[in-house]
């Protein structure tokens, strides 16, 4: 009888060399992955590793099967264990959930072999996972392969495959008690959902993924560079008039306002408007949507972009204004699809705005088709830009790391 082996899968970066020893050890098998991962936190964290999961089993012609995401079950179980260390109870709890789910149903799928690739994990023991993956198949009939694929250069071969390919690498286990634990500081941010695909964060980052797979999927070959910057999120902002909120935005990396800034405007500088308190800057803008990028310079005062009709009622009135921001280092990429030596460069921000404008996976397939023949022939090659929304980082990335002026620009008004 033909060997069949499940795999239970935690992540991409582990899986793609795991799968390719595996394939080159049991050449006669059938491999099947199984990504079962309720551990992971937050939900667009796990999405991310999956979607970077398709991509490598998509690659290696392995079948992929998703379990289910029932994060509620997964932290009931390990109730009481949240201050463990990693390598302590708790993991092994969390091993041991996500290999009798997987013994479960490699035996529904009629495997006679069970392993996973959290094996190639370096921080992960090697024996904890072989008695978890041993309890989770006792009395099965099927056998647990506890494969150190590590060993002789393993680890190192991994990375360089996981480099070779961009593939998302992921900077903590997965649970949300490690994500703490690892990183050392609490960073709520990471923690929940953004509105839109904020620079940085983790829905810019499925993006870029879904892109790539979408342009391979049309046969363009795909690049991605990363790249660190200062990240700025907005937490909370308003300006009030006599108690009345007005329309605003606020200029990416402004500072935050200690309380709120209760004044009167006591100086008008062309277009601009500056409180007596906390040095708040109000630009009037006639078209407030197209207040141009270019002109965000990095940290500056706490700065309001409202609509020029207000300029009376702002000069006349009781300004309240509220701004809480956070800064953090984070990590974006621009994404090159076609040539890198393409003869023009067609620029579109990856991001969102704060209105949520920003591109859509289907917009850019119809781009992506219509110019086909150009991408295809060197002509052209798209540029998704990361970032771009704050002052331009993406393209600036562009021509300082690859020398390259983005020749052509879809921006977010014609989006
Ligand atoms: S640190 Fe990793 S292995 Fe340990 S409980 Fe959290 S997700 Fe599971």
């Amino acid at each position: 009888m033909k060997d069949k082996i499940l795999v239970h899968i935690c992540c991409a970066p582990d899986a793609i060399y795991f799968l390719k020893r595996l394939r080159e050890d049991f050449p006669e098998a059938e491999i099947i992955g199984y990504f079962y991962d309720p551990n992971i936190h937050p939900y667009e964290e796990y999405k991310l590793r999956y979607i970077e999961t398709e991509r490598t089993c998509r690659e290696l012609g392995i079948k992929l099967i998703e379990g289910e995401y029932d994060v509620e079950n997964w932290l009931e179980r390990v109730k009481g264990y949240e201050e463990e260390p990693e390598r302590g109870k708790r993991c092994e709890i969390c091993f041991d959930y996500r290999l009798e789910r997987s013994a479960k149903v490699a035996k529904e799928l009629g495997c006679n072999y069970l392993t996973t690739t959290l094996l190639m994990s370096p921080k992960k023991s090697i024996p904890q996972l072989k008695r978890a993956g041993e309890r989770a198949t006792n009395g099965t009939g099927i056998t647990f392969l506890a494969l150190d694929y590590r060993k002789g250069g393993g680890t190192q071969e991994m990375f360089k495959l996981s480099k070779e390919r961009d593939i998302y690498q992921q900077d903590y286990c997965g649970c949300i008690y490690g994500l703490f634990k690892q990183k050392e500081i609490p960073i709520p941010w990471d923690l929940v959902s953004v509105k839109g695909r904020a620079p940085g964060s983790k829905e810019e980052r499925i993006f870029f993924k879904e892109a790539r797979i979408l342009a391979e999927s049309l046969g363009f070959p795909v690049k991605e560079y990363e790249f660190p910057f200062l990240s700025w999120k907005l937490l909370e902002g308003k300006i009030e008039v006599d108690k009345e909120v007005i329309p605003s935005f606020v200029v990416p990396y402004s500072q935050s306002i200690r309380g709120v800034a209760k004044g009167r405007v006591e100086r008008v500088v062309g277009d601009t408007l500056f409180l007596n308190k906390q040095n708040v800057k109000i630009i009037l803008s006639e078209d407030f949507k197209a207040f141009p990028l270019e002109r965000i310079t990095g940290l500056s005062n706490p700065t309001f972009v409202v609509p020029k009709q207000f300029k009376e009622k702002l000069l006349n009135g009781k300004v309240v204004a509220t701004l809480r921001t956070e800064f953090l280092p984070e990590k974006s990429e621009v994404m090159l699809i076609g040539r890198e030596d393409g003869k023009k460069y067609l620029g579109i921000p990856a991001d969102t705005l704060q209105d949520l404008r920003g591109i859509s996976l289907k917009r850019l397939e119809s781009i992506l088709k219509e110019k086909e023949r150009e991408i295809k022939e060197g002509e052209l090659t798209v540029v998704l830009l990361g970032a771009e929304s704050y002052g331009r980082v993406g393209s600036n990335f562009v021509r300082d790391h690859l020398g390259r002026d983005v020749d052509k620009f879809i921006d977010w008004q014609s989006l």
